[in-house]
């Protein structure tokens, strides 16, 4: 597996590759990196001949500080699943090189970015956009990968490259979970003992509530009450949001219904986790 720093080096190496025939795939990431990760890697390594996974903790994205701050860093056992996955190219630039002395050109995302996450972590999405946007423009990839368990983020993604006319392909992977049925995150490091054995409860409830909508058309509302009251009735967990939307347009849906899905955030202690699940 090569590691490349440089934007320069990862336009040449790309530009070698597609002239040579071969399609790039490319999953970008802020490491600590996980099995939800790795489906990602492999997906990418079965479907094109050549694979970049890169690494960035961008700060542009993150609203709070000490979040930015508790990421968990870990290069050395990244590069372990990474190698595992057949990873061609790991693509580790530093802050410098993506933001150098003199950046300001920041993407504004729009309407999409308006709610839930966007709401709730200002100037989150156009950080993400104008970041992915930059490894794009770096990697210059033929498809590339994000996870569904950052519903939103993907949305977002769609209508960034549709809007900027950007010639990647966007493909998008269901989520990983642990048995429990916990989603796996970069965050579920930092949960006590306690809070871990309680996370799994978000999934255990969506599941139900999802599967109460398929069998009975119902309000968003009411759907939206029993989380509100259910999960804390179990849990440590203080609700930040629950929003049902239109799968596609992420419309706020009125009734809970198949073609809308359900997503959350919850906060255990000082760590933020987020979910869904489609009904
Ligand atoms: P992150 O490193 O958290 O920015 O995530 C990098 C990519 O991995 C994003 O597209 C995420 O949606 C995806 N991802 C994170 N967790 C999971 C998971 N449990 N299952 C599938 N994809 C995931």
């Amino acid at each position: 597996m090569k590691i490349i720093t440089s934007v320069a080096e990862m336009q040449e190496w790309s530009s070698a590759e597609r002239s040579a025939g071969n399609s790039v795939g490319f999953v970008p990431t802020m490491g600590a990196l996980h099995e939800g990760h790795a489906k990602l890697f492999s997906e990418s390594v079965t479907r094109n001949q050549r694979t970049v996974v890169s690494i960035f903790v961008n700060s542009l994205q993150f609203d709070d500080a000490s979040d930015l701050e508790a990421y968990p860093r870990q290069l050395e056992q990244d590069c372990v699943i990474a190698e595992r996955e057949n990873v061609h190219v790991l693509f580790v630039p530093n802050h410098k090189e993506m933001y150098p002395d003199g950046f300001t050109s920041i993407i504004s995302t729009g309407s999409i970015a308006s709610h839930m996450e966007g709401l709730h972590r200002p100037g989150h999405f156009d950080g993400v956009a104008t970041v992915v946007v930059k490894l794009l423009n770096a990697v210059a990839p033929t498809v590339s990968y994000f996870g569904e368990k950052d519903f939103q983020q993907v949305a977002v993604i769609r209508q960034v490259v549709r809007d900027l006319n950007i010639p990647c392909e966007i493909a998008s992977v269901t989520t990983v979970r642990d048995k429990s049925g916990l989603a796996l995150s970069s965050r579920n490091m930092r949960l006590t003992a306690e809070h871990l054995g309680q996370a799994p409860q978000i999934f255990i409830l969506l599941s139900q509530i999802a599967e109460q909508c398929r069998t009975h058309e119902t309000s968003s509302a009411a759907m939206k009450n029993r989380f509100n009251t259910e999960l804390p009735a179990v849990t440590a967990a203080t609700v930040e949001y629950v929003e049902i939307v239109d799968s596609n347009t992420l419309r706020p849906a009125q009734i809970a219904t198949n073609g809308t899905t359900i997503c959350v955030a919850v906060w255990f202690g000082d760590v933020r986790l987020i979910d869904n699940v489609s009904i």
